[in-house]
């Protein structure tokens, strides 16, 4: 296919860096910027998408104009698709995978659990696979979720911390993930570093996220929903802005180790690490409300509902000692300075005005 030609004929020379990234989940939200973020210093990279149905396909087609623009290809395909993957690894040798896709969203598994099985567990084990068997063997970053902390965890959450209490279907398929992640490191040599995202947002953003439809909905004049929880006080997110969390991946890639394909116990080892990527600062979610309206300069139309959301965690809580020591991840941007952003990205793609739109 026309990809095929494209990929040798562009992602290898394209490196200045010696990286060459593979991106899986690229035209995702985060995907996006971290594929921006890899071509900004230099690296070779290139996508891999399989433009889902869970929110809007346009936005993802947006975003992957974005990347096209910025020199990025993506190749429209599915983790799961094990000849695809193949001709991929042959085509180009990969130094690196950042691996973005999955099912997100903890609501949509009541509908929908296969498609979190199928992304998040069978998707996952594919691509090890493939990158078990390319040469060179690439070493893997991938999004975990601080959502694998469940229900009883202490706050703040340290990586250390229990992890046997998902609260969701999703929540399970993340911590299924950092299982599968030992194996593959300490069977197969796999250097596989997992990160451990805390509620991200920014511009290109998700519409399935609070602060997405609340700006939304604020803007439209209908009424928002506020969870709060009576045992815990106020619902709160460790909400991480986009590109601290960009600067978190890439510190994570640059200190990955090569894979040796040798297994753990041997010389040389192939490393598996675990970060939490967040803020620090759990925000509650009336506070998110109430910078919307003034960013906005609209006020919202509340109802607070005294009971947790269906599979949310009501507090996260992200310590982030570990990857601030050994990664230098130090996120720097606010909850205000970063809703801002996100805000102005909003009006410029969708317009202020209350228009219909597809999602
Ligand atoms: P997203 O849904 O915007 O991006 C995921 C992308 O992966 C989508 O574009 C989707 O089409 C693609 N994809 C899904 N299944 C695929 C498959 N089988 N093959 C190929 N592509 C596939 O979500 P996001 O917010 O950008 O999340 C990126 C990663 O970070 C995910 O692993 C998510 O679970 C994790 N994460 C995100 C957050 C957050 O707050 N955004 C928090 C914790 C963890």
């Amino acid at each position: 296919p026309n990809w095929e030609h494209r990929v040798r004929a562009s992602a290898r020379p394209r490196s200045k860096t010696g990286f060459t990234v593979l991106v899986t989940g690229a035209a995702g939200f985060v995907g996006t910027h971290v594929s921006l973020g890899l071509k900004r210093r230099g690296d070779g990279v290139l996508g891999l998408d399989n433009f889902n149905q869970y929110y809007d396909i346009g936005l993802k087609k947006a975003r992957q104009g974005l990347l096209e623009r910025s020199g990025i290809m993506v190749v429209e395909g599915d983790i799961n698709d094990v000849v695809l993957l193949r001709k991929l690894f042959d085509a180009v040798a990969f130094t690196h995978v950042m691996h973005m896709a999955a099912q997100a969203g903890v609501r949509y598994a009541m509908q929908n659990s296969g498609s979190y099985v199928h992304s998040n567990i069978a998707g996952f084990v594919s691509l090890l696979e493939a990158c078990k068997m390319a040469n060179p063997q690439p070493s893997i970053v991938w999004a975990s979720s601080s959502s694998v902390y469940g229900l009883n965890s202490k706050v703040p959450f340290s990586e250390n911390d229990r992890t046997d209490q998902p609260a969701s279907l999703y929540a399970a398929t993340k911590k299924a993930g950092e299982e599968i992640a030992h194996t593959y490191n300490h069977i197969y040599g796999l250097s596989i570093t997992g990160l451990r995202f805390f509620t991200v947002y920014g511009p290109w953003g998700r519409p399935d996220m609070a602060y997405f439809f609340f700006t939304k909905d604020i803007l439209r004049g209908k009424e928002i929903k506020i969870f709060e929880t009576s045992d815990h006080g106020s619902v709160a997110r460790d909400f991480t802005y986009v590109d601290d969390v960009v600067k978190g991946c890439l510190a994570a890639l640059d200190t990955a180790k090569k894979s040796t394909g040798s297994g753990g116990k041997k010389k040389g080892a192939a490393q598996l690490r675990i970060y939490n990527l967040g803020n620090t600062k759990p925000m509650p979610v009336g506070r998110l409300v109430s910078i919307l309206e003034k960013l906005l300069k609209v006020k919202a139309k509340k109802k607070v509902i005294q009971m947790p959301r269906n599979g949310d965690v009501p507090f996260t809580h992200a310590n982030i000692t570990l990857a601030h020591t050994e990664l230098g991840y130090k996120p720097t941007t606010d909850l205000e300075m970063g809703l801002k952003k996100f805000v102005k990205w909003y009006v410029s793609y969708y317009g202020s005005k209350k228009k219909k739109s597809s999602w």
